[in-house]
């Protein structure tokens, strides 16, 4: 059954209920704020998903890694009452691909190697037409197991296959976190979903789930924002969701414009 929710009005409307969009909605409610998060999935934590087996193995098929410049996750993992451990991705780990499972220690030491050296090549060429990642991934990793390292890693965590983003976009989503430190040098004790479970328990309004937002409309001064589900109506609306979904989300003209030109650098271009 289609039901309309529009008579209920909230201060905001947080679309997408990963670790930003949750984060953002639990601020909010403590600063006296009334807050909805809309998530499209059946369940919360987007990027971050982990599974626990019966006899307590943690596998997390997101994020997993983290460094001790990302104080705002440390503050949340340690809220959850997790620690923070050395990385155990070492000559024990493997990595698992669709080619199969194998030894993770050189795919690890090849990527320290040539993440770099990429950053670096993207910087060089900064004042020269724009290309490609998959191009650039190929002036730097010439074998073709670099190559598939580096493009399903990339590909993965920026949702999006890297013949379809941009160098230069890249180089700009990386200077947003100037952090000199490996990105894996740390790990939690127990499941990244403990502190997506805690955030989400947290709220005073839980968030509505299998409601994808497809549009977001000014309607009488309020922002309706449009779902199978039925219509939210706020007075502003946080989207914490990547680029390439926002994209998808049909919004105010002004809005759309200015999302557009932020997110240029992310767009399919005809290379
Ligand atoms: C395999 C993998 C491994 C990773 N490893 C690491 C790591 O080791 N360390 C690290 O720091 N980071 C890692 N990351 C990145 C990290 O997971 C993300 O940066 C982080 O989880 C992003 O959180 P977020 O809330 O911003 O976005 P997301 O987690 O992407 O959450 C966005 C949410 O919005 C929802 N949504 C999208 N569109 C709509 C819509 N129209 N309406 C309603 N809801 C919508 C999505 O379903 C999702 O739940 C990894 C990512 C992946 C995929």
């Amino acid at each position: 059954m289609r039901y309309r929710s529009s008579n209920t009005r909230f201060d905001v409307i947080v679309v997408g209920a990963g670790l930003s969009g949750l984060s953002a909605a639990r601020e909010l409610e403590a600063a006296g704020f009334s807050c909805q998060v809309l998530e499209a999935q059946d369940r919360a934590g987007g990027r971050v998903r982990s599974t626990v087996t019966k006899d307590g193995h943690v596998t997390e098929a997101g994020a997993q890694l983290l460094n001790q410049d990302m104080e705002n996750l440390i503050g949340l993992v340690r809220e959850a009452g997790l620690e923070l451990v050395t990385t155990a991705a070492g000559s024990a780990a493997v990595a698992i691909d669709a080619a199969g499972s194998v030894d993770a220690a050189p795919w690890l030491t090849q990527w320290e190697e040539e993440w770099p050296r990429l950053l670096a090549l993207a910087g060089v060429q900064a004042g020269l037409p724009d290309q490609s990642l998959a191009q650039l991934i190929r002036q730097v990793a010439t074998d073709p197991k670099g190559i598939r390292i580096m493009e399903s890693s990339l590909g993965e965590f920026l949702c999006r296959e890297p013949s379809v983003i941009s160098a230069q976009g890249l180089l700009e989503l990386y200077a947003r976190y100037p952090s000199e430190r490996s990105d894996g040098e740390l790990q939690v004790s127990g499941p990244l979903g403990s502190v997506v479970n805690r955030l989400t328990a947290e709220l005073h309004t839980p968030p509505r789930y299998n409601a994808p937002v497809n549009e977001v409309a000014e309607e009488g001064g309020d922002l309706l924002v449009r779902t199978p589900q039925g219509d939210y109506r706020a007075q502003r609306v946080i989207l914490a969701v990547t680029p390439v979904a926002a994209r998808d989300i049909k919004l105010p003209a002004a809005v759309h414009a200015k999302l557009m030109r932020r997110s240029t650098a992310m767009m399919p271009a005809p290379w």
